[in-house]
């Protein structure tokens, strides 16, 4: 009865995963994919720029959303 239905608003939001600028090096909250490293193993490591170095890889870069509208 005193038990909310709707979990909080906070945990609804699925932002990306701070990663490292494949350019500058700074951590960016905002990770822009811009490539894949493809293995031998068959793992795939994303290769992630920062908004401000994203267009330096053209169209390339593909804009982590963490939801669409
Ligand atoms: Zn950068």
């Amino acid at each position: 009865m005193t038990q909310p239905t709707n979990p909080p608003p906070e945990h609804q939001t699925a932002d990306p995963i701070p990663q490292l600028c494949c350019h500058c090096g700074q951590l960016t909250r905002e990770p822009v994919l811009v490539g894949e490293a493809h293995t031998a193993s068959g793992a795939g490591a994303s290769i992630f720029a920062c908004p401000e170095d994203a267009p330096l890889f053209g169209e390339n870069a593909v804009r982590l959303e963490g939801r669409t509208s």
